[in-house]
């Protein structure tokens, strides 16, 4: 296809949630994701966006969860904008100081989240990154305008100044799509927090979606009074992620691991029995 999408099936629904899948171990993540979906009885599409990188081996749980897979190729950035962009580049340029990354983040890949404005067959998208959880269906969400995303959550009320793109909704468009790109490699370009800069600078009166709808897992430990189960929509693990053996957080959070593994395991969680933090 011209546009450099390759789906292999239809689609079923106007609606979609999309999450994006560029190596082995989003691969997992988007695993636990897609089943944490099916089980909030929704009637959209579930499709993961991939790349080249990724095998039939990681692909074939995916199909089998019920997922359309939409095969794509990162975004054609220029060569400055691909250095400038590498992950030892960009963590020495803008370290991360409140958590860690895992080494199979590339944070180039992140850009390819903008090719969900490619997929034209849908009337409005879900994007939802394949760290997160969805806890309790989020179908409301397809009658929301472009662009919502919830603020970036996690220590303090500063926090609410920048959006997180862990969780947002989007129109396709063609139009928006060659208009994003015509602003994101310009020369010079740094984004620090790479798609999630790029977006709020491009949505800059993007609209505020509730934090449920992308709690983040550190306000688990840094925020508890803002947690509570019974509201939260999407669970989101920034940073360290729940199924990388090497975990620092991971006794602070084992909670929330334990949970993320049960829908791992194609389990059906009892989110009433949790306990609060
Ligand atoms: N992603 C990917 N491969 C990468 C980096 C990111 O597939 O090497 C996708 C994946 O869907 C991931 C999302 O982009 O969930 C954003 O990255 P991540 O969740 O690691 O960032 P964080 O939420 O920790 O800021
Ligand atoms: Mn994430």
């Amino acid at each position: 296809m011209s546009r450099g999408l390759e789906a292999n099936r239809p689609t079923e629904s106007r609606f979609a949630y999309v999450t994006l899948v560029t190596n082995a171990d989003y691969a997992v993540g988007a695993a636990a994701l897609l089943h944490s979906i099916a089980l909030t009885g929704t009637g959209a599409d579930r499709v993961v966006l991939y790349t080249g990188a990724v095998t039939e081996a990681l692909l074939a749980p995916l199909a089998a969860l019920g997922a359309r897979l939409v095969r794509t190729e990162l975004l054609p950035t220029s060569d400055a904008f691909n250095d400038a962009h590498g992950r030892a580049r960009l963590h020495g340029a803008a370290p991360f100081a409140k958590g860690g990354k895992p080494p199979f983040h590339t944070p180039l890949d992140n850009f390819a989240k903008l090719r969900l404005w490619q997929m034209e067959e849908y009337e409005r998208v879900v994007f939802l990154d394949a760290d997160t959880l969805m806890l309790q269906n989020c179908d409301k969400l397809f009658g929301y305008p472009e662009f919502c995303a919830a603020p970036n959550v996690y220590e303090s009320l500063a926090d609410f100044h920048r959006m997180n793109s862990g969780v947002f909704v989007a129109r396709p468009s063609r139009a928006t799509f060659d208009a994003m790109l015509a602003m994101l490699d310009q020369p010079g370009a740094f984004w620090r927090r790479t798609d999630q800069t790029f977006l709020q600078a491009f949505f800059p009166d993007w609209h505020g979606l509730p934090v449920m709808y992308n709690m983040l897992q550190y306000v688990w430990f840094a925020m508890p009074a803002l947690w509570d189960w019974s509201q939260i929509k999407v669970l989101h693990f920034q940073y360290e992620k729940p199924w990388d053996a090497v975990n620092p957080k991971a006794d602070q959070l084992s909670v929330l691991i334990d949970l993320w593994k049960v829908y791992a395991a194609g389990g059906v969680p009892d989110l009433a029995a949790l306990r609060a933090p």
